[in-house]
């Protein structure tokens, strides 16, 4: 089968690599580029060692399905790339994004087919309507789902995402959705643009006060507007560091924000299962609301084009279809 292979630093490459083996197997119709995707192309990644297929975001066909496991072939379905096992320590302690013993659904995605453990497809595998691109969105909107949780916001929060790209923009749509008062802070006037048109007001940082904001999502690697945040938050605010920084980074906070002005600092990364299913739910009653996000598609044999349009800034969310 056709894949586009991670081969090394900046370097993509359309290979013909062998079909996966498996009980289970799902022909991909999409997958969106993740900003880790990007991340890794371009400065590496210690879980993703070239060469690699990358791509996670994903949604497509049953290929391959024993009679029993619920699905036959030609069913279209969303899959969870990853899932906790739901029963070790970190899982009971509702950690399941850091359980240790998680189960991965083949290599990325980026690609013909995957293989899907059949242990994991009563919990990881989900039917769709039909091939909707909007699908390839569940995945990174879980993610989201899990960050807002964690803030814990309320319709008395005044809430400000600095950075609008697709994870911004995402928080955006979820907190506009439960009718929080939103705002996004971004550079680049395209994003801009798309952001007013899609009623969640979007101006450059320098034009909010951060003061103003009781909850801050940081939505962008940069560690220097997350401490600037933390300094600047609401009395009682809470930041949330939704954007990964290299292991090693450290911040500069003053004390005095944490004891005095009680501002609460949280992140996260990645989702459970549990998240994953709520993001699939929303994405399935409103496909269209999410739909909007994907500005660009990329056959598979242009997708080193489709991560330099992602580079450059020109594109929202891009799906790449085999
Ligand atoms: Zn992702
Ligand atoms: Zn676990």
């Amino acid at each position: 089968m056709k894949a586009l292979v991670y081969v090394g630093e900046r370097q993509l490459e359309v290979r013909d690599v062998p079909e996966p083996k498996g009980e289970f197997l799902v022909r991909i119709l999409g997958c969106a580029i993740c900003g880790t995707d990007l991340k890794t192309l371009l400065h590496g990644h210690p879980y993703f060692k070239p060469p690699t297929i990358l791509g996670h975001e994903f949604y497509g066909v049953v290929d391959k399905a024993p009679a029993g496991s619920g699905y036959a072939p030609g069913d279209c379905v969303v899959v969870a790339p990853y899932g906790e096992c739901g029963v070790c320590d970190e899982c009971r302690q509702g950690n399941g994004e850091s359980c240790k013993n998680k189960e991965y659904v083949g290599d990325g995605a980026f690609c013909e087919k995957v293989s899907v453990p059949l242990s994991f497809v009563s919990r990881g595998v989900f039917p769709i309507p039909g091939p909707d691109k909007a699908f390839a969105l569940v995945e990174p909107l879980a993610c989201v789902l899990d960050g807002v949780e964690q803030m814990e916001v309320t319709e008395r929060d005044k809430a400000l995402v600095i950075g609008g790209g697709p994870m911004g923009a995402l928080i955006a749509f979820t907190l506009k959705d439960r009718g929080i008062d939103v705002q996004v802070a971004e550079l680049n006037e395209l994003r801009r643009d798309c952001l007013n048109g899609w009623g969640i007001p979007a101006a450059p940082l320098e034009q909010y006060n951060m003061k103003e904001f009781t909850r801050i999502f940081v939505a962008v690697n940069k560690k220097e507007l997350v401490e600037q945040a933390i300094h600047s938050v609401h009395n009682g605010g809470r930041v949330h560091v939704f954007a990964g920084l290299p292991s090693g980074t450290v911040l500069n906070v003053d004390a005095h924000d944490l004891h005095y002005r009680k501002v609460a600092v949280m992140g996260s990364s990645g989702y459970r299962l549990d998240h994953f299913r709520m993001a699939y739910e929303a994405v399935r009653n409103n496909p269209d609301h999410y739909r909007r996000l994907i500005t660009h598609t990329f056959p598979l044999d242009k997708g080193q084009e489709a991560f330099d349009f992602l580079k450059d800034g020109r594109a929202f969310k891009i799906v790449i279809e085999p």
